[in-house]
Order: structure tokens, then C-alpha cells, then sequence
């Protein structure tokens, strides 16, 4: 490489080295974390947009390191997926999940849904279907009361197998949902094969909705979901016009930093009668 001189280089910027110094001490960090107990689930609630009632909660794992601090998912998540630590760790986090829901609905009054992310890397797992029914079963949760995020890439064509998995999934009574729909290439007759119930739109159709004007995309999205009998959420909602025109528009559900940032465990109850 070295008699390509000066363009050669840039492989050698102390940017990146840092940035691949930092990556390993990360991924040293993470094999550990697990058993360390450094992970936590913050949660953030998703309201009914004509009632404001709490539908649910979206559970956002964290990473607490002695060393590093506090780290945000989108540092670590792909770490996790390379180093194949997203078996255990998404097993931890559906787990965390599942007794969350199973206390807060404990007085059987409300229905409160509690959603977990899951990686298509994850999904691939050949013990992902089992490990979840396990779960469920010792954590004593209906399975009706959790929800599954995926996103369009992970339901693409060469992913059938998953497509099947959720299905079985879907027929214990789990809710699918299409996450940050949108930016992905999913068509809109493939959306009708698809074993989800519920569509969340990506944050950046939301942002387009600045003013009273709306996007027309935006409303159309929400009236496809509809058309098939899919219920909508939308994320990244921040303002009060951007609530308005949901509303407007018929959509479902609402989830952003306009009702609540993501919170730990603790500081949920603030959003339950209990
Ligand atoms: P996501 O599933 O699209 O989650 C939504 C992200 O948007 C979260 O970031 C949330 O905190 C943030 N957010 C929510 N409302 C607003 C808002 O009004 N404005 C803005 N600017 N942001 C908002 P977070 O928690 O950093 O998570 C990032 C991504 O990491 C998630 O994106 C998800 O893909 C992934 N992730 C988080 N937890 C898990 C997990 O337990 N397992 C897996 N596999 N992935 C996870
Ligand atoms: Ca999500
Ligand atoms: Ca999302
Ligand atoms: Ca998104």
C-alpha cells in the first residue's frame, strides 16, 4: 500500500484510529455487560391520540459502563449484532420486557402494551421462537400485551424464514409491528403478506409536518395502514402541530419527546394509575 503515497494516507488519520480504538474498548465492555448488570430498558410511552390514554410503552435498552458511561443503543446495537452478544442480550431485553408488562397490568384493570425491539439478527437465531415462548411462560405475561419492533429491511424477500417466525409469533397472541416504516423499499403489496398489525411511521414523515399544511404522504400512509387494518403509530412527535395533524389525519397513536422522552422503569408509574 505504501507506493500508493499520499492518498494512502487517510487510512492512517488519528480519526479513525480512534474510532477503532473506541469501537474495541467498546466491544470489550460489552462482553461483560450482561453479567454485570449494566444494561437497563428505559421506556416511553405511546398515547391514543383521540383519548390520550396510555396504550403502551416502547422499551429503549441502555448501557451503563463504569467505565464509559452512559451509552445510547445506536453506539452499541450494531457491536452487539457483529460480536453475536444480540443472542443474549435481546433475550435479556425481552425478558426485562415481559415482567415489566406482567406488573404494571398486575391490577387487571387497563391493558398496558409493552414493545421490544427486535434485531433481525436476532430473529435469525434458530431458538428465537422457543426462547420467546419460554420466556413468556415463566415471566406469566399474556403474550397479548407484548409487541414486537421490526423494521422494513429485516422482512425483506431473502428474510422468508423470519417472516415465518412471525407469524408463529403473531398466532401466540404477540403484536408485530413495522418499525420506522417508510425508509425502507417494502411494496405496498408485500405490506399486505406481512404478519404485522401495526405500522410506525418513521420520524421523518413527522418532521415534514411543520405547519398546517401537512404532507400529503403523510396522510396517505395513514390512510394505506387503515385500507389493510392497520393500526398507525407515529414516532418522533415534538410538537403540538405535528400531534394536530395526526389527529387530523386519523392516526392511531402518538410517541415522542411532545408527551415523554423515554424514562426508567421507576419513572413510568407517573403515566399509571398505580
Ligand atoms: P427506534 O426503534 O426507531 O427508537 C426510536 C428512537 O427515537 C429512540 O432512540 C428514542 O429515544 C428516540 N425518540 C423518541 N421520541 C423522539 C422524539 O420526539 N424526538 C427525537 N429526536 N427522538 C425521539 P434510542 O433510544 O436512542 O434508540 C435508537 C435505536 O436503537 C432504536 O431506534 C432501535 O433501533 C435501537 N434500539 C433501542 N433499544 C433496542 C433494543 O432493546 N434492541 C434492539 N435490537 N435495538 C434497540
Ligand atoms: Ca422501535
Ligand atoms: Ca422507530
Ligand atoms: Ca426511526
Amino acid at each position: 500500500a505504501k507506493q500508493e503515497g499520499k492518498n494512502c494516507y487517510r487510512f492512517f488519520e488519528p480519526s479513525m484510529n480512534e474510532d477503532l480504538e473506541e469501537k474495541l474498548l467498546l466491544q470489550n465492555g460489552l462482553r461483560y455487560a450482561l453479567e454485570r448488570n449494566e444494561f437497563t430498558l428505559y421506556y416511553q410511552p405511546e398515547i391514543e391520540t383521540g383519548s390520550g390514554n396510555i396504550y403502551g410503552f416502547e422499551a429503549l435498552i441502555r448501557w451503563i459502563s463504569p467505565e464509559h458511561g452512559f451509552i445510547q443503543p445506536l453506539k452499541f446495537i450494531e457491536i452487539l449484532e457483529e460480536t453475536g452478544l444480540i443472542a443474549d442480550v435481546g433475550k435479556w431485553v425481552i425478558k426485562e420486557a415481559c415482567e415489566f408488562a406482567k406488573e404494571i397490568n398486575s391490577n387487571g384493570k387497563t391493558e398496558v402494551i409493552v414493545s421490544v425491539n427486535v434485531s433481525p439478527i436476532q430473529l435469525t437465531h434458530s431458538d428465537f421462537v422457543d426462547s420467546v415462548k419460554q420466556i413468556i411462560k415463566v415471566s406469566g405475561v399474556s403474550p397479548r400485551l407484548i409487541g414486537f419492533e421490526i423494521t422494513e429491511t429485516a422482512l425483506m424477500e431473502s428474510f422468508s424464514q423470519n417472516i415465518e417466525k412471525l407469524y408463529e409469533l403473531k398466532e401466540l397472541g404477540i403484536r408485530i409491528i413495522l418499525d420506522d416504516f417508510g425508509t425502507g423499499y417494502s411494496s405496498l403489496n408485500y405490506l399486505r403478506k406481512l404478519p404485522i398489525s401495526i405500522l410506525k411511521i418513521d420520524k421523518s414523515f413527522v418532521d415534514d409536518l411543520m405547519n398546517e399544511e401537512g404532507s400529503p404522504l403523510t396522510a396517505s400512509i395513514v390512510s394505506l395502514a387503515h385500507s389493510i387494518g392497520l393500526r398507525v403509530v407515529a414516532e418522533g412527535v415534538e410538537t403540538a402541530t405535528q400531534f394536530e395533524i395526526l389527529k387530523k389525519y386519523h392516526c392511531d397513536l402518538i410517541q415522542g419527546y411532545l408527551i415523554s422522552k423515554p424514562v426508567p422503569k421507576e419513572e413510568t408509574k407517573k403515566f399509571l394509575n398505580v
